[in-house]
């Protein structure tokens, strides 16, 4: 599940194969797809030349230069692959965008739940989205504020953009863990000192992601303190992982480390 560390990595990844360069052809693979890019809009994107890659939190924006904005999401399983035009589509390719240097970027995505969208120009069409996770310019009052309004458990309010943009299921866990913070807690309870503990927290596990998203990517295998390690020794304690459901969502977190 990509989150703020692998979005970013990728946008890099997109950055560097699409800025500077004429869209020659989008083609839409996916019915799914069809439905957020129609025809119309991908005839709309042929011949724009791409002026630059920004994310968003985990939405990532590519601006044209007809003044129109591609916007993409991955997610669950979505991700680019670039390649040589010519050949059949990479596998799982739901959109393909040929560049006018015989260069390709698919959206590859074997769940087909990413989203594809041209937004036209002056058009604010992204949901409202908190300050990013990774800016640094967050200070413990704005994100203690926003969590002082949230009277849900600490985990479902790390996931809702408008507190902080990028967090997701797992490294919104993994920093609950580091922070000792019982997942359960009511936002809004949070001591100063939690919120600041917590702030922190998150920033070393996103930059932590951050260093390794290459190396991730290519192994295939994330690690991880408490995310998917049900019933496995906290490295912390020994106490045994547990999983609940919040939100919907799994929550993996140490009993003993996180206690109330
Ligand atoms: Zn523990």
């Amino acid at each position: 599940m990509p989150e703020l560390p692998e979005v970013e990595y990728a946008s890099r990844v997109v950055r560097k194969a699409v800025v500077g360069r004429t869209v020659r052809n989008v083609r839409v693979l996916h019915r799914s797809q069809r439905r957020g890019l129609p025809p119309r809009d991908a005839a709309r994107m042929r011949g724009a030349v791409i002026t630059g890659v920004e994310r968003r939190g985990k939405h990532q924006l590519l601006a044209l230069s007809t003044g129109d904005t591609f916007v993409v999401h991955f997610r669950m399983t979505g991700d680019w692959l670039v390649d040589e035009s010519g050949s059949p589509p990479p596998r799982f390719a739901r959109v393909v965008l040929e560049l006018d240097d015989g260069m390709r970027v698919s959206l590859v995505d074997p769940r087909a739940l990413s989203t594809a969208t041209l937004h036209r120009a002056g058009m604010e069409t992204l949901p409202v989205l908190g300050p990013d996770a990774a800016d640094p310019g967050v200070t413990v009052k704005v994100f203690g504020d926003s969590l002082a309004r949230r009277r849900v458990s600490i985990k479902v309010a790390l996931l809702d953009q408008r507190v902080l943009a990028g967090v997701g299921n797992i490294y919104a866990a993994e920093a609950l863990w580091l922070a000792r913070i019982d997942p359960r807690a009511v936002a809004s309870s949070l001591t100063k000192a939690r919120q600041r503990r917590l702030l922190e927290a998150i920033r070393a596990v996103l930059e932590k992601a951050q260093e390794s998203t290459g190396r991730y990517r290519e192994n295939g295998v994330g690690r991880f303190e408490v995310y998917d390690r049900e019933s496995l020794p906290c490295s912390r304690c020994g106490t045994q992982i547990d999983r609940i459901v919040q939100g919907a969502r799994s929550t993996y977190f140490c009993p003993w480390c996180q206690r109330r």
